[in-house]
């Protein structure tokens, strides 16, 4: 069960109008690990277009890095385990 998952925080996902700017930064990891072509199309493994279209309007508080996190980063994040019931169980570790 999701909440066996060890875990130090549940991050509520939050939702805004429009799509975001993922950060540049963010977009040469993202690309460097394969996860978006030279275009800038992500390319995520097991995530639907529909899925992606609404991923692209959430984000996070983060509560490690105390800042609102695109949620696409959050969701490659290392400290990303899962989501469940609109938060994310993040492990918490310092970045
Ligand atoms: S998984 Fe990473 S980005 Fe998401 S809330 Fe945790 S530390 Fe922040």
């Amino acid at each position: 069960m999701a909440d066996e998952l060890e875990h130090k925080f549940e991050v509520e996902i939050l939702e805004r109008e429009g799509r975001q700017k993922l950060p540049d930064d963010v977009k040469e990891e993202l690309k460097s690990s394969g996860m978006m072509d030279e275009k800038g199309k992500l390319k995520l493994k097991g995530v639907s277009p529909k899925m992606l279209k609404r991923m692209k309007q959430e984000y996070v508080e983060c509560p490690v890095l105390k800042d609102q996190i695109h949620f696409i980063q959050c969701f490659v994040c290392p400290n990303f385990q899962s989501r469940v019931m609109g938060k994310v169980l993040c492990k918490g570790d310092k970045l």
